[in-house]
């Protein structure tokens, strides 16, 4: 059989619905709680932060809902997005495992991020919403929405990490590019970060931190709500674009997924990618393992609790039955910014502990280096983030090659790396250590935890 490399869609083959995993779970989620009176929470509890038609997708049983043509005309700057067969890395390899990988770089923000950036915007913006706040940590969510304000003429403020802010400078300025105004978090401007720089004048911040002052000044302002980029059910259903692009394009090669992976920060990518998937498991009694690779100094998913939790530092969003390490755990500072959260959503903490998919940790070394054997033999400088998942797919695409068995892989190039040069440049000169958590570490957050606990 002869195909190509690279397999593109036509415009008219980009998916026309989200598709909703909460149609087909076997397990529902437990519902969110109000974080004072630890009751489950309705509508109103986040009307002051998201817009109508969102909170209303946020607890959608509906399979499919439609995307409106507002967003898919922006979409249309860079979607359908290609998938190609990595047949230089199997080579390099020298494995009998098919290697695919959706590529998510080619979007304006360099990442998966705008799929649901877009679709946040225009649903805000439809509802008269002049304003957005958000957090962002290692700034690809933050530019991935201000390319999207930009489009629907919403203004933006972006709370950034303020390590993220002083070492990432070029981010920073693509969001000023876009016209969004960037402030290092912890701030002066909020009650929350007011309160993080009496204890400690000197915090690097945290995404957790970041997310408490974005809430802070969209719960407190008329015309202001509050946008998130990943963890919430609506953010990942967005992103199911991916997954229902690459099935359509596996079945151009005749060749159908034995294993799918993707790095995990909250879960957005990996849900993009594995959701549509999911469904053949659930549906059709197909058997694809969807594996979750996050970093082994923030592992929530293999080492953390199934409980109730806060998604912020400060307590103020709804408490979520999540993975968790603690609302206040702050993750070793690791070159993969983007995956440094100490929690997972709702969706998928549900399925990991039904054991519908699987979730593993790696160490960051491991990780370099096998987004610089992916450079080489595809060309593409993979985002730190994603360099997790090619370290998942090498390790499987050997265990093909030892046990001789003909293994289809798909994974999710969530991002390009370049503007993450000085995370490659700190892997060449022996800077990055691979960081190992004692229990304390791990755990003294947990143990704090005085949040319900998840049945
Ligand atoms: C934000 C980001 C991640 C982590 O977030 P998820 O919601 O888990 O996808 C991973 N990769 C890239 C390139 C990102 O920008």
């Amino acid at each position: 059989m002869s195909f190509a490399k690279k397999i593109l869609l036509n415009e008219s083959d980009m998916p026309e619905n989200y598709y909703n995993i909460q149609a087909d779970m076997p397990n529902p989620t437990l519902p969110p709680l109000h974080p004072g009176t630890k009751q489950p929470i309705g509508p109103e509890d986040l009307a002051p932060l998201f817009p109508m038609e969102l909170i209303k997708q946020e607890v959608s049983k509906e399979r499919y809902i439609e995307i409106p043509d507002e967003v898919r005309e922006v979409y249309r700057m860079y979607r359908p997005t290609p998938l190609y067969r990595a047949t230089n890395l199997e080579k390099m390899l020298d494995t009998p495992a098919k290697i695919y990988y959706k590529y998510e770089g080619v979007s304006p923000a360099g990442s998966h991020k705008p799929n649901t950036a877009i679709a946040q915007a225009f649903y805000n913006k439809a509802e008269g919403v002049k304003k957005l706040t958000t957090e962002t940590g290692a700034g690809q969510w933050g530019s991935a929405l201000s390319f999207a304000c930009a489009q629907f003429g919403i203004d933006l403020e972006v709370y950034m990490v303020k390590i993220s802010y002083e070492q990432k400078p070029y981010r920073k300025v693509m969001m000023n590019t876009w016209g969004a105004e960037v402030i290092a978090s912890p701030s002066n401007k909020t009650n929350s970060g007011r309160q993080i720089l009496e204890q400690d004048p000197n915090s690097p911040g945290s995404l957790g931190i970041a997310i408490s002052e974005a809430v802070e000044r969209a719960a407190t302002s008329d015309d202001t709500k509050y946008s998130l980029g990943s963890v919430l059910n609506h953010v990942l259903m967005h992103q199911t674009v991916i997954g229902q692009e690459a099935i359509k394009q596996l079945e151009m090669t005749g060749d159908f997924p034995d294993i799918i992976i993707a790095p995990f920060g909250g879960g957005s990518n990996f849900a993009g990618i594995a959701f549509p998937f999911l469904r053949y498991n659930f549906q059709e009694g197909k058997n694809i393992r969807c594996i979750a690779v996050e970093p082994a100094s923030c592992p929530k998913l293999t080492k953390g609790e199934f409980r109730y939790d806060f998604g912020d530092t400060v307590g103020l969003t709804p408490l979520i039955p999540m993975y968790t390490l603690g609302h206040t755990f702050v993750p070793a500072p690791i070159h993969a910014g983007g995956l440094r959260y100490h929690g997972a959503g709702a969706i998928i903490s549900q399925l990991l502990k039904d054991k519908l998919i699987e979730a593993v940790a790696l160490q960051q070394i491991e990780c370099f280096e096998a987004g610089v054997k992916f450079a080489k033999a595809e060309g593409i400088i993979p985002a730190p983030e994603a360099n997790h998942g090619i370290a998942q797919v090498i390790r499987e695409a050997l265990k093909a090659k030892e046990e001789g068995t003909e293994k289809t892989i798909l994974f999710n190039l969530c991002g390009h790396g370049y503007f993450d040069m000085s995370a490659y440049q700190d892997y060449f000169a022996g800077n990055l250590v691979d960081h190992e958590l004692t229990d304390d570490e791990l755990y003294s957050d947990l143990r704090k935890l005085e949040t319900p606990p998840a049945a």
